[in-house]
């Protein structure tokens, strides 16, 4: 028996369903119109991508998109003053700063001037704090789709021991939070762990957030286990033609795949979600912003 394959496109395109036919009510009902503000600073080209999907995919649910694009050069206190403009727009209710931004900028910085309010990407430290309390916040996007997935996948989480390798605020801190939120016993593992190996291959829920080509491989793998692969990495592919590329996870997908019970593909698992979590994220916090309950969209 070979794992069964966790669709996160086919997820992802039903929540971005759901989500248009909630924008349609609130636009009928209260004559609010979401709005989402993506500021790109330079020309990196996979950023340039991720701002198009996302640009395209607000439209799609029927949220007004804002994108501003400054030119690499932009001081830290230009672009700090866009978002202070932004966060007192009226007509934006959630503001995304794309990252990378360039290396003459603080990251931290410019994360810590986003209003808690607004920040759908969910990295304000007043936001990791409210996870990490267990209180409710604006959730990272990667994270709460992975933890989607994984709740779509498994009825019950309770008591299964989830292990995370990553430790990052974008990905495995969070989603380590989030499992624990389910009552998964949460291990985090990283970069100076000892045996590795022997830790993962206890997981009943393995998460990949490492950006280490199939690092993860086979025997890794606890029997029946859930696959989550959140990394992206782009690797040579001659099999596809001269200068050809494709993407690869962080675990051995051929391999984990006769072991486990279910695994993400990559493309096609994690990926997709991050953006339809990031316009749930918009679609919440319009509701907060105007004293709207949530819970009215049967999302
Ligand atoms: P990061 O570089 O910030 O963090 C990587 C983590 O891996 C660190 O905590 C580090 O300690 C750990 N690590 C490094 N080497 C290790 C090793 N040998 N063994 C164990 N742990 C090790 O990366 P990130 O932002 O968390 O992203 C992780 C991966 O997820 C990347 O491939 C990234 O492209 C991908 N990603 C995907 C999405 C998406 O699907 N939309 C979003 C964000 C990140």
């Amino acid at each position: 028996m070979t794992a069964s394959i966790i669709d996160g496109k086919d997820y992802a395109s039903r929540l971005r369903g759901k989500l248009k036919f909630a924008v349609t009510d609130l636009k009928e009902r209260y004559k609010i119109t979401p709005g989402l503000a993506v500021v790109l600073v330079g020309n990196d080209a996979a950023s340039e991508i991720y701002v198009r999907n996302k640009g395209i995919q607000t439209k799609e649910a029927g949220m007004e998109s804002f994108e501003y694009r400054l030119p690499e050069g932009t001081s830290e206190e230009d672009l700090l003053s866009k978002v202070e403009e932004l966060n007192s727009d009226k007509s934006v209710n959630g503001i995304l700063v794309q990252f990378p931004v360039p290396k003459h900028m603080e990251q931290q910085k410019i994360i810590e001037k986003i209003l808690p309010s607004k920040d759908v990407d969910g990295l304000h430290p007043v936001n990791s704090g409210y996870l990490s309390s267990g209180l409710s916040g604006m959730v990272p996007c990667t994270p709460q789709g992975a933890s989607m997935l994984i709740k779509d996948t498994l009825p019950s989480l309770s008591g299964l021991h989830a292990v995370i390798v990553g430790r990052s605020n974008l990905v495995g801190k969070p989603i380590a939070q989030l499992l624990l939120k389910e009552n998964c016993t949460v291990t985090i593992c990283h970069s100076r762990t000892k045996n590795l190996q022997a830790t993962c291959l206890s997981a009943d829920i393995l998460v990949a957030a490492v950006g280490i080509p199939e690092l993860i491989k086979e025997d890794w793998i606890k029997k029946d286990a859930i696959v989550i692969d959140v990394g992206i990495n782009r690797q040579q592919a001659p099999e596809k033609g001269e200068g050809k590329t494709k993407l690869v996870g962080d675990v051995d997908f051929e391999g984990a795949r006769k072991i486990a019970a279910a695994i993400t593909p990559v493309p096609g698992g994690v990926g997709p979600m991050t953006i339809a979590c990031l316009l749930l994220n918009t679609l919440m916090a319009t509701c907060s912003q105007n004293n709207i309950n949530f819970s009215e969209f049967k999302i």
